[in-house]
C-alpha cells in the first residue's frame, strides 16, 4: 500500500452516467474528462463512460484530446480551448472536433486541415450570455458565413451548434431562459445559412442536464455529475454517487504531553496528554493550506478536525485516548457510507466547489481503480 491513494470507484462513475442518461431522455451524452477526468484518471474515467452509454467524449485542451484518441478512443472527441500559437495539425490528423468562437481559430483550423489534407469537423460556439468563449452574437452571422466558405472549400465540416450557461448552477436564474432564447436565434440564423443541417446542437453541463430539460437539445455535457458529486448541493445528489474516495497510512503515531504546539505558527496546542497522527498527504497534493484547524478526516473511528497548519506533504490529527498506530488508515473524503467527510464538505469548508477538490489532488497521489459492475 502507498502511503496515500485516492480509490475511483468506475462503477460509481457508470452509475452516474446512467442517471445523467435518465435525465437526457435521448439525447447524446459527451463526458467531459478534462483536466484528468476531473482529478480522477482521464482514460479509465472515459472508458467507464463510454461502456455505460456515452457515446461521445469532451476535453478542454487540445492536447487532452489528442491523449484520448493516442489512448485508442475512437468515438468523437471535442475539445474547446485554442491557443495562439499552438499548433493543431495532430489535432487534424486525429480527427478531434475543434470548437471555434472566432474567425481566427477557425482560419487557423482550415490552416492545419489544409496542412494535413484531413477535412476537420468544427463545433461553432456561440456566447449567449458568458462572456467567455465563443462568438457574441453580433460576431456569430460573420462566423457563419466563414463557416460556410470553408465548408465549400471541403476544410471543414460544421458537426456542432453550441453554447455554455453562466448560471445553470442558480435554479431560476432569469440568464438561463435569456441565453437559450438567444441560442435558438443563433441556431435559426445557422439554419437560414444552411450552416446547422449536420450540425448537433448541445448547451447543457452537469447543472443543466439535471434541472433545466429546455437546454437538453441534440446533445448533453455533463462534467462534474459524472464523478458522482452534486452540481448544486442545495438541491440534493439527484441520485449520484462520489466516485472518488481520498485515503492516506499514518505515518507516525506518538504519544505527546499537554501543551505540545503541533505544526507551524502552533496553532493548534494540545490540552492535555494525547496521540498525535502523522498523515502523509499536504497542500501539494490537493489537501488545501486552508482546512488547517478546520478539515476534517475519518480515523480511529470517528472523525478528527486537521489539528494545525496543513503543510506541503504532511498535516497531523489528534485522537487524543483512541488506539491510533503508523499504518492505519485514514479516509479523508469519500462517499460518506462510514461517516467519513464528503468532497462536498471539504468545499463547503472551503467556500468553493467540488470541482476544485477533486481537480487539486495532485500527481503523487496514485489512482487505483475498483470496478464491480453496475450497481
Ligand atoms: C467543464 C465544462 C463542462 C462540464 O461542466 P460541469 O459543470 O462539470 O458539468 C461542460 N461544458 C464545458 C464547455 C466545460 O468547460
Amino acid at each position: 500500500m502507498t502511503p496515500a491513494e485516492a480509490r475511483v470507484d468506475l462503477s460509481a462513475i457508470a452509475h452516474n452516467i446512467g442517471v445523467l442518461r435518465e435525465h437526457a431522455s435521448g439525447a447524446e451524452v459527451m463526458a467531459v474528462v478534462k483536466a484528468d477526468g476531473y482529478g480522477h484518471g482521464m482514460v479509465q474515467s472515459a472508458r467507464a463512460c463510454l461502456e455505460a452509454g456515452a457515446t461521445r467524449l469532451g476535453a478542454a485542451l487540445v492536447s487532452e484530446a489528442v491523449a484520448l484518441r493516442e489512448a485508442g478512443f475512437t468515438v468523437p472527441i471535442l475539445a474547446w480551448i485554442i491557443t495562439p500559437g499552438e499548433s493543431l495539425d495532430a489535432a487534424a490528423e486525429h480527427g478531434i472536433e475543434l470548437s471555434a468562437g472566432s474567425t481566427v481559430i477557425l482560419d487557423r483550423i482550415a490552416d492545419a486541415a489544409r496542412r494535413t489534407g484531413r477535412t476537420v469537423r468544427v463545433h461553432l460556439k456561440v456566447d449567449t450570455g458568458i462572456s467567455r468563449g465563443g462568438a457574441p452574437l453580433a460576431a456569430w452571422p460573420e462566423l457563419l458565413d466563414r463557416a460556410a466558405a470553408l465548408r465549400a472549400e471541403g476544410v471543414i465540416e460544421v458537426t456542432g451548434l453550441w453554447s455554455h450557461f453562466a448560471c445553470a448552477d442558480i435554479p431560476g436564474h432569469p440568464s438561463i431562459a435569456a441565453q437559450l432564447d438567444a441560442f435558438d436565434e443563433a441556431v435559426t440564423q445557422a439554419d437560414k445559412k444552411g450552416v446547422g443541417a449536420d450540425a448537433i446542437r448541445h448547451f447543457a453541463n452537469s447543472a443543466a442536464v439535471l434541472t433545466i430539460p429546455r437546454a437538453r437539445y441534440d446533445m448533453v455535457r455533463p462534467g462534474i455529475a459524472i464523478y458522482g458529486l452534486s452540481p448544486i448541493p442545495e438541491l440534493g445528489d439527484f441520485g449520484l454517487r462520489p466516485a472518488m474516495t481520498l485515503v492516506a497510512r499514518v505515518a507516525l503515531a506518538k504519544r505527546v504531553p499537554p501543551g505540545s504546539g503541533v505544526s507551524y505558527a502552533h496553532l493548534y496546542v494540545t490540552d492535555r496528554e494525547t496521540t498525535l497522527g502523522l498523515v502523509p498527504l499536504g497542500y501539494a497534493d490537493g489537501v488545501m493550506r486552508g482546512l488547517s484547524n478546520r478539515g476534517e478526516v475519518f480515523a480511529a473511528g470517528r472523525r478528527r478536525r486537521i489539528a494545525g497548519r496543513v503543510c506541503m506533504d504532511q498535516f497531523v490529527i489528534d485522537v487524543g485516548d483512541d488506539p491510533l498506530a503508523a499504518g492505519d488508515e485514514v479516509i479523508l473524503f469519500g462517499p460518506g457510507d462510514h461517516g467519513e467527510p464528503t468532497a462536498q464538505e471539504w468545499a463547503d469548508s472551503l467556500g468553493t466547489i467540488t470541482h476544485e477538490i477533486v481537480t487539486r489532488i495532485g500527481s503523487r497521489v496514485p489512482r487505483v481503480y475498483r470496478y464491480d459492475g453496475v450497481r
